[in-house]
C-alpha cells in the first residue's frame, strides 16, 4: 500500500504521527519471521480521531504499543510532531495511554487517583488540585472527586481512568479497547461521550477497536488491518461505502460477496457474468475479459422486483429464508448457481415479498455494486 499522505478536504493538517516502513517481528514459526505488524505506512493527523480496527491478533495493539514506546519496531522509523522517537523510551514520550482494564487504586480516592502522577513527579499541591479539577470537568466527574472508585461505576470508572490520562496534557491519546469491560448500553454513551470530548480538547486519538460499529461512529479515519497489514484507510462512509479489497468488503458490516467473471469491455463499461446472469457495470479497474473479479453488494442496495426494472441489475432464485427484525426483514435467495443473496427490505413497502420457496427477483442500481480485484 503506498504511503498515506494524510492530507484532508483541508489539505493544510499538521502530521503529528508517521509511521514509516514499520515492521514488528516477535517470532520465527517453522523457520519463517512471522511479522505481527508488515511494513505499516500511515501518517495521523493533530486532532485526529484515527482508529485501527480489525479481528482478533491482526497487529492493533502492537501498533499501539510501538506508537506509545512500550514495543520497538523490528524495523522502520517513528515520528511524533515531525521528531523521530522510533527508540525513545515511552516516559519520554508525550503520549499517554488509557487500557481496557482502568486499573485505579482502591485504597485512593478519585481525585488522589487523578492527580497520583503529578504527585510523583514532584509537582506543587496547588498546581494538582487545580489540574484535577480541570481534569475531572473534562470528564465530567469533578463532583466524585473525593469518592473512592468502588463506589463508580464501570463508565465512571473509564471516565475517571481518561481524566488520569488526560492530566498529563498529551499531545497523543492513545486508547486500546478501553470500554471492552463495559455493558453495551454503557458503551454506546461513553462512545459518544469521549468522541464529544475529543473534539472540545482537540487531542489527537488513536483507538484500538474490533468493534467495526464503535469505529464508524467515532473516528474521522480508520486503518482496517488484516495479518498485520493495513487493508485501508478512508473515512468511515468511504470505508462502508467503497471498501478497497474483500477483506474490507466482508468484515465491515453485512456483504454479499459474488465470484464474477467478465466476458466483455467497452471503454469503461464491463460485462460480467456472475451467479448465472450478465450485468453491465462501469468500473475503472483495468480489467480484461477472462478476469477473475467479485462483486460486493449490500443487502440494503437489493429489493424484489416483478418483472423488468428498468437498468437494473437482477438475481433471480427462490426465497429460502425470511427473517423478521422489527424494522426490516432479512430475506435469503438462493440462485441457480448456488449463491445465495441476502436481502435487508424494509417492512411495510408497496411490494410483498415471495413466500418461502417461491421464484422471486432481487434488483439493485449496477451503481451500488462494488467490483473488486483483490
Ligand atoms: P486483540 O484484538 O486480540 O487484542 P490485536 O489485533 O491487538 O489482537 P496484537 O495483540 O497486536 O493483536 O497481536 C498481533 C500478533 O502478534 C498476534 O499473532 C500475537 O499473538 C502476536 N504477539 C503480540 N505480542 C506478542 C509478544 N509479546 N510475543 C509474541 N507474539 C506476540
Amino acid at each position: 500500500m503506498p504511503p498515506d499522505t494524510a492530507t484532508g478536504p483541508a489539505g493544510a493538517s499538521r502530521v503529528a504521527i508517521e509511521l514509516i516502513d514499520i515492521c514488528k517481528a516477535f517470532g520465527i514459526a517453522g523457520g519463517e519471521t512471522s511479522y505481527a505488524v508488515d511494513r505499516m505506512n500511515l501518517s495521523i493527523r493533530a486532532g485526529e480521531f484515527f482508529t485501527f480496527l480489525g479481528p482478533s491478533g491482526c497487529g492493533k495493539t502492537t501498533t499501539l504499543r510501538m506508537i506509545a514506546g512500550f514495543e520497538v519496531p523490528t524495523s522502520g522509523r517513528l515520528l511524533l510532531d515531525g521528531r523521530e522517537v522510533t527508540g525513545v523510551p515511552a516516559h519520554r514520550r508525550n503520549v499517554n495511554t488509557v487500557f481496557q482494564s482502568y486499573a485505579l487504586f482502591p485504597h485512593l480516592n478519585v481525585g488522589e487517583n487523578v492527580g497520583f502522577g503529578l504527585s510523583v513527579k514532584g509537582v506543587a499541591k496547588d498546581e494538582i488540585r487545580q489540574r484535577v479539577r480541570a481534569a475531572l470537568e473534562s470528564v465530567h466527574m469533578a463532583h466524585a472527586i473525593d469518592r473512592k472508585p468502588s463506589a463508580l461505576s464501570g463508565g465512571q470508572q473509564q471516565r475517571i481512568a481518561l481524566a488520569r490520562a488526560l492530566i498529563n496534557r498529551p499531545s497523543v491519546l492513545l486508547l486500546d479497547e478501553p470500554f471492552g469491560a463495559l455493558d453495551l448500553k454503557l458503551r454506546r454513551g461513553m462512545q459518544m461521550e469521549v468522541k464529544e470530548m475529543q473534539r472540545r480538547l482537540g487531542i489527537t486519538f488513536i483507538f484500538v477497536t474490533h468493534d467495526q460499529e464503535e469505529a464508524l461512529t467515532m473516528s474521522d479515519r480508520i486503518a482496517v488491518m488484516n495479518n498485520g497489514v493495513v487493508q485501508q484507510v478512508a473515512d468511515p462512509v468511504e470505508i462502508y461505502e467503497r471498501p478497497a479489497n474483500r477483506f474490507t468488503a466482508g468484515f465491515i458490516g453485512d456483504m454479499n460477496l459474488i465470484q464474477a467473471r467478465v466476458i466483455g469491455r467497452s471503454g469503461p463499461q464491463l460485462a460480467v457474468e456472475a451467479a448465472g446472469g450478465r450485468l453491465e457495470l462501469a468500473s475503472d479497474h483495468d480489467l480484461q475479459p477472462g478476469d477473475a473479479c467479485t462483486l460486493a453488494i449490500r443487502p440494503e442496495a437489493l429489493h424484489f422486483v416483478d418483472g423488468d426494472a428498468d437498468g437494473a441489475a437482477r438475481f433471480s432464485g427462490s426465497l429460502c429464508e425470511a427473517v423478521y427484525i422489527g424494522t426490516d426483514t432479512v430475506y435469503g435467495l438462493a440462485l441457480a448457481d448456488g449463491n445465495r443473496l441476502q436481502a435487508r427490505v424494509r417492512n411495510g413497502g408497496a411490494r410483498p415479498a415471495p413466500q418461502s420457496g417461491e421464484p422471486g427477483t432481487l434488483a439493485c442500481a449496477p451503481s451500488a455494486i462494488r467490483l473488486l480485484t483483490q
